[in-house]
Parts: structure tokens; sequence; C-alpha cells
């Protein structure tokens, strides 16, 4: 079996067709370097006996009703193109493999030049702005068709994204425009579907800032601890069909990695702020968890904010 292409879809086909029996080769006209694939995923198809011919490019299938071979042409590396990789050139030689099947999985692309002039396109991709939004105000686009990595997980934020800009680009029309920063976690950070429809429940006991910085954090006060080893099952295991590869981890293994979290931002009430405030300022908060200054005594020296390991007090500016 020939798989033509470099990207996780050609591993995921190579990996699926050794699972039913085939001997697979991955035929991908650049260089290992060069492919799409996620590296993981390459090694796991190795260790699963996928064979990987590079440098190669179809040119003609044989016996097209039952695959016998392909003719392949020898491809070189040329200069960096726009994706960032060097650019595969002919080379004018030719070889054959043999194979009785092939799949074609290289990525599709998008077909730009039938869109409505009015929509605005380059490089092969609508122009939108970081909401989606296209040179014609009332369409959005997302997904492939826009500038992004070709992910799901990029897919369905791009979606988002769109939606949230549809909803402000209706309110508008209403007359109620919104400024996109009230949705926003932090000064870049994400847009929440959650804070715009007002679901969202702040979780973080006590929290003084929404977005903690490593610099706002002390972390003397932690330890190093590794993080937890991925196991797989055996390649003979692999091959026999398709159970995960990486199985689920203990309970042990995942609470152990639970707590590694910093809980940045989050008063867990160590006491550090009690313990070395000079002027015994600090105080269980009445109101409820954690601790607080006393403002009575606060002299201002910011000791308490420096020996906060998780940055869940700040220094703020008072009149
Ligand atoms: S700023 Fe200084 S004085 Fe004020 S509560 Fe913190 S450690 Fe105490
Ligand atoms: S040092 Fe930080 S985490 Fe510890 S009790 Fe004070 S505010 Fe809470």
């Amino acid at each position: 079996m020939a798989v033509i292409g470099g990207g996780n879809s050609a591993i995921d086909c190579a990996r699926v067709s050794r699972r039913l029996g085939a001997e697979v080769t991955v035929v991908y006209r650049r260089g290992e370097e060069e492919m799409p694939a996620h590296p993981e995923e390459i090694t796991m198809a190795k260790e699963e006996g996928v064979g990987f011919l590079f440098l190669a490019t179809p040119r003609e299938v044989y016996d097209r009703e039952s695959i016998t071979g392909i003719k392949v042409e020898k491809m070189a590396l040329g200069e960096v193109d726009d994706s960032g990789r060097r650019r595969p050139v002919p080379t004018g030689e030719t070889f054959d493999i043999d194979c009785d099947g092939m799949i074609i999985a290289i990525g599709e692309g998008t077909r730009v030049d039938d869109l409505p002039p009015f929509i605005s396109h380059k490089k092969g991709v609508v122009e939108t702005d970081q909401m989606g939004q296209t040179t014609e105000s009332t369409l959005f686009a997302g997904g492939d068709i826009i500038d992004i990595p070709h992910t799901v997980t990029h897919a369905i934020g791009s979606g988002k994204r769109a939606a949230i800009a549809i909803d402000q680009f209706l309110e508008e029309v209403k007359g109620e425009k919104k400024s996109l920063d009230q949705f926003r976690w932090g000064d870049k950070g994400n847009i929440s579907v959650g804070r715009m429809k007002g679901t969202t429940i702040f979780l973080r006991r006590n929290p003084s800032l929404e977005v903690i910085d490593y610099k706002d954090m002390n972390p003397f006060y932690f330890d190093h601890r590794q993080g937890m080893k991925i196991d797989r099952i055996p390649t003979k295991e692999r091959l026999k069909g398709f159970q995960e590869v990486i199985p689920s981890p203990s309970e042990q293994k995942t609470v152990s990695e639970a707590r590694r979290c910093f809980m940045c931002g989050s008063c867990t009430e160590c006491g550090n702020c009690y313990i070395f405030c000079p002027e015994s300022a600090i105080k269980t908060d009445p109101e409820g968890y954690g601790y607080i200054p006393d403002m009575d005594y606060c002299k201002g020296c910011g000791i308490c904010v420096n020996e906060c390991p998780r940055g869940a007090m700040e220094m703020k500016f008072m009149e």
C-alpha cells in the first residue's frame, strides 16, 4: 500500500492500513524535516512498521483498475517557499515502486477564485479581521478557508470567534455596540462566550488579577516536579486493533499531575504573607476565604506581595 502525503491524515491512513494487515510506504515529496505531520505521530508510525519514501512524488499509476505499482519522480529540495519549508524540485529522474493500492492523503486546496469579487482573498485564503469578518461586512469566514493552521481545534476556535462577532455585529445594528475587551480574559487573552453571556463563574479563590504572569509569582516556594510520563501500549498490541495507543493514566498519576498546578492567582491560605509581614498587618478575610492586609496598619512595604508564591496579592496605588 502506498500512501501519498506527509501530513497527519497520511500518517492516519498509513497506521490504519497497518492495523488492517497491509505493508505500507508513505510517499512524500519533501524530506522528513519538512513533514507537516506531528513528530510523535511519525515516530509511532515507524514503530508500527510504516516505511517512508522521502523526496518522491507519484507520476503514473500502473494498471488503474487493480494497481500494480507507481512510477515516482525523485525530488530535490530547493529554496524555502511561503510555507517556510524547502520547496520540492523535480529532478526528472523516475523509478517504480510496487504496490497493490494507493491512498491519496494530500491537503485539499480552497477554491477562493470562485468566490464573489467583493470577498477579498490572498494567497488562497479569504482575508478576514481577527474575528473572522470578511471584506463584505455581513459575511464571516472560518476554518480552512482563512489563514489559520488547518486543525480541528483552530477551526472550532475560528467558529467561536465568528459567532461572537456575528452577535456583536447584530447588536451594533441595533445600536448597542459593546467592546470586545469585556469578553476577554486579560489584555491579550482569549475571548470567552461564557463572559459574553454572563455565565462564567470566577472559580479562583480570592483572585487579585485575572491573568497571572510567571513574573507575578515567587517560584522559590515550588519544587521542580517532572511532568507525567506518557505511556504507550506495546507496538505488537497496537497492531492487533484500534484500541487507544496512549492508555488513560492511573488515578495516582492523575492526582500527582494535578498537584503540579501552581494555583496561580489563587490564595491557598499558605500563610506566607501572614508570617512575613513585619507590621502584623495581615489577617484572615472575615468575608470568606483567604488573607487580606489591614490597611490601618499596612506600611506598603510590598513584602507580602513578594512572598506570595502564586501571585494572589498585588500592590495598588491608593489616594
Ligand atoms: S505591604 Fe508590607 S506592611 Fe503591608 S501587609 Fe504587606 S507585608 Fe504587611
Ligand atoms: S501568601 Fe498568597 S497564597 Fe499564601 S496566604 Fe498569603 S495571599 Fe494566600
